[in-house]
């Protein structure tokens, strides 16, 4: 059983499509999804409609909350903002009403799944640093759990950071607690702008860091075509 886990597509089709192809490939017969499936790119529709063909275990994140909302929760930073009011206007009332219920953190097989901590997901907190990680795992009652949120990949253990994980494989141990952010599949922010998601082997009891190429231009030429603010599309490039 391999799950991959997909966090902050953000509406990045292109994105989506190339990392989706890389999981056929990896052999992936699971999948999850982390939140903020749209939000910055141009396809938040088409980007909700596979992760609901999927049909797989789906956490909310923030940007799934707001652009399912009436309006857009003030202050916000500005590109968020003009992207989430875009995006609104995008989605159809069954699609808003799907990002709307989805849950704050959900339990699958041996791991937990939540967009961005586990002592206040509601609150939207970063895991940035060890101490960070620590609050969270007070409320880790599974070995391994994997969030989102900040878009750059990295793993902390108990004792504090383990490592970060950058086209690497971590084997977990058994009675060993891990915190693992998957990265972003469609902004990533580590200035690497390949595609990022976790590929978690259950038998093997490994997780391994994928990083897959995709059609950057195409990504930002829907961006502009669709009027969202040049700097969403000159980002991706950066990675940042
Ligand atoms: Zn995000």
């Amino acid at each position: 059983m391999k799950f991959a886990i997909l966090g902050d597509i953000h509406a990045n089709l292109h994105a989506l499509q190339a990392v989706l192809a890389d999981t056929e490939e990896q052999g992936v017969t699971h999948y999850v999804c982390m939140g903020d499936i749209v939000g910055y790119c141009a396809h938040p529709q088409e980007c909700v409609k596979v992760i609901r063909d999927l049909d797989c275990p789906t956490v909310k994140g923030n940007h799934d909350e707001q652009a399912s909302k009436e309006v857009t929760q003030e202050g916000l930073n500005p590109l968020a903002e003009e992207a989430l009011d875009w995006t609104r206007s995008q989605l159809t009332p069954s699609d808003s009403q799907w990002l709307r219920e989805l849950r704050m953190q959900r339990l699958v097989r041996d791991f937990t799944i939540v967009h961005a901590t586990l002592d206040t997901p509601h609150k939207w907190g970063y895991v940035n640093t060890e101490l960070d990680a620590a609050a969270s795992f007070s409320y880790q009652h599974t070995n391994l759990c994997f969030i989102g949120h900040t878009h750059v990949p990295v793993a902390y253990t108990r004792e504090g950071e383990f490592r970060t994980i950058p086209l690497d494989i971590l084997s977990i141990e058994q009675g060993q607690k891990y915190l693992i952010n998957v990265g972003s599949v469609g902004q990533p922010r580590d200035s690497d702008w390949r595609s990022a998601y976790c590929i978690y082997d259950i038998e093997r009891q490994e997780v391994e860091l994928r990083r897959v190429e995709y059609d950057i231009r195409g990504a930002q030429a829907a961006i502009l075509a669709a009027g969202l603010p040049e700097k969403l599309a000159t980002r991706l490039e950066k990675g940042r």
